[in-house]
């Protein structure tokens, strides 16, 4: 995995920061406390870890590209909690779909094209087989 030093929004220097920094007593809430964060000094971009690392998701997003990944977020996770299925296999499910492996499976790391593909995927899944 690449190490995030540089903005690719603005430039800017991106540090590694706790959770807390960010989001506050939201923190605990978010299931992120003791987490750390990349985040842009400059314009704000960021980008959360694998658990327990420092091992960025993916690369950091502006705000458009967070509201994004949480749409998609949202759209995914009514879908397979609907299902009764496990986490592993929603992911498991999410990758074979995507056509991408699993370990690289998650929105939290995701692109604009990559997150419109979750959402249509969950529209045109959760129509068909509810
Ligand atoms: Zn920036």
């Amino acid at each position: 995995m690449k190490q995030l030093s540089v903005c690719r929004y603005c430039g800017g220097v991106i540090r590694l920061v706790p959770a807390e920094s960010i989001f506050g007593k939201r923190a605990k809430k978010l299931g992120m406390e003791g987490e750390q964060v990349y985040q842009c000094q400059n314009c704000n971009a960021r980008v959360c870890c694998h658990k327990g690392t420092t091992r960025p998701l993916g690369n950091v997003a502006n705000e458009v590209l967070r509201l994004k990944r949480i749409e998609a977020h949202e759209a995914f996770d009514a879908l397979w909690h609907s299902w009764h299925i496990s986490r592993t296999q929603a992911y498991k499910w999410l990758s074979q779909q995507l056509r991408i492996p699993v370990d690289k499976t998650h929105i939290g790391g995701f692109e604009m094209d990559e997150c419109q593909r979750v959402i249509e995927l969950c529209c045109k899944t959760g129509d068909g087989a509810a």
